[in-house]
């Protein structure tokens, strides 16, 4: 299936054009039809559930920036994630998770797969030890996340890969910060990778989607069983709009990230700051692993105000060119607090009530983004 395309930018742009098969369209067009007829002809596909030409564009291009054999499109990242989490455990099996995970795909792992019996070990992941120390004998799955979600806490990925094959055990990552831009787990030795199209991949705060990618074979199956089964596809119209995001994907990436590096200096230095998390500042504690295992950095960081969550709140809401929202990875730039309850201050390693704030550096002049912080943080020193 891999093409002649095999630079990053060459993907994103022209990967999946076939302009013969699409009458010369310099936009391939959207399949938005649910079956295929059979009488004439059989193209290959039968039902949108199974497959459609439109998703498979984005699946092929997802798969090339993975440097992956193929890839399944899912209607948003939890559908991806939980579709994964799935394909590898049964009945009365182990995971061994990272702490700061992704706080729904914690939900799905700590408390709905109870009911299965499956049981979960969490270790910080800072150390290859802690991983081999949780391995028990029904231990089937190592669940990542690297740079994980609030405090972008990295774990060694071609060690955890080591370890797992050593033991039999199935590793999936949760790619969504670093995108297939920045780093691709599948070349150090993990076997699943997971995307929420919704942040970087989709860009445009307009759709939902998620991604797997892996190889051939276990994508075929999962595409019949937690795919197909769960029925959590990705739309064709969804799918379509994803094709158009992909193809800014690289230069965006870069201005985010140029951006980025010069806010988390720039809260670093600040007096109401007291201590920033961004994997791409060299005061972060696993800088080098970053640099080893990663090409780049994204967009969104987190850093710690000696305040409470109203008095941070209240500074935040005067900034003009933030909004105050969830999710992250679009054209806009958002900020808010965290509100760190016990279970979450746990999870992160940081204290019950600390003045969290996450930051998704969008793409508006840089010198607006931090004249404007630098307003609401004077009031916070
Ligand atoms: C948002 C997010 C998800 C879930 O994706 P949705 O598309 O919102 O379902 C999974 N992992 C990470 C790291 C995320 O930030």
């Amino acid at each position: 299936m891999l093409n002649s395309y095999s630079r990053k930018e060459d993907i994103c742009t022209h990967l999946g054009d076939d302009y013969e098969r699409y009458l010369g369209a310099i936009v391939p067009p959207i399949f938005q039809n649910t079956l295929f007829t059979q009488k004439t002809s059989d193209q290959g596909y039968s039902y949108t559930r199974e497959s459609n030409p439109t998703i498979e564009i984005a699946e092929k291009k997802i798969a090339a920036l993975e440097e992956g054999e193929a890839a399944k499109c899912f209607s948003s990242g939890m559908a991806a994630v939980s579709a994964a989490v799935m394909h590898w455990l049964s009945k009365d099996d182990h995971i061994i998770c990272i702490k700061s995970v992704y706080p729904r795909a914690r939900e799905l792992l700590d408390s709905y797969l109870r009911k299965f019996g499956i049981e979960i070990t969490y270790v910080s992941g800072a150390a290859v030890e802690e991983f081999e120390q949780a391995i028990q004998p029904n231990t089937k799955l190592i669940y990542l996340e690297s740079p994980s979600s609030l405090i972008f806490a990295m774990q060694d990925l071609a060690a955890v890969a080591k370890l797992a094959q050593a033991y039999g055990i199935a590793t999936v990552i949760d790619n969504t910060w670093a995108t297939p831009l920045f780093q691709n787990p599948l070349n150090f030795g993990i076997d699943m990778v997971i995307h929420s199209a919704t942040k970087y991949l989709g860009g445009h705060s307009d759709i939902l989607g998620g991604a797997i990618v892996s190889r051939a074979e276990v994508l075929e199956e999962l595409n019949f069983r937690e795919r197909g089964l769960f029925g959590a596809v990705m739309d064709p119209h969804q799918a379509w709009l994803l094709i158009r995001s992909l193809r800014t994907l690289p230069v965006r990436m870069l201005q985010h990230q140029q951006s980025s590096l010069a806010m988390a200096t720039f809260l670093e230095r600040h007096e109401a700051v007291s201590q920033v998390f961004y994997p791409g500042l060299p005061s972060h504690p696993q800088y080098e692993l970053g640099q080893k295992q990663m090409s780049g950095y994204s967009g969104v960081m987190g850093f710690i105000v000696n305040r409470s969550y109203e008095q941070i709140m209240e500074a935040l809401r005067g900034l003009k060119l933030y909004e105050i929202g969830p999710s992250w990875g679009g054209f806009e730039s958002l900020i808010g607090p965290m509100k760190v309850d016990e279970q979450l201050a746990w999870h992160l390693g940081i204290p019950q009530g600390a003045g969290l704030v996450r930051i998704s550096v969008g793409l508006e002049h840089i010198d607006s983004l931090i004249g404007d912080l630098e307003q609401g943080l004077n009031g916070l020193v």
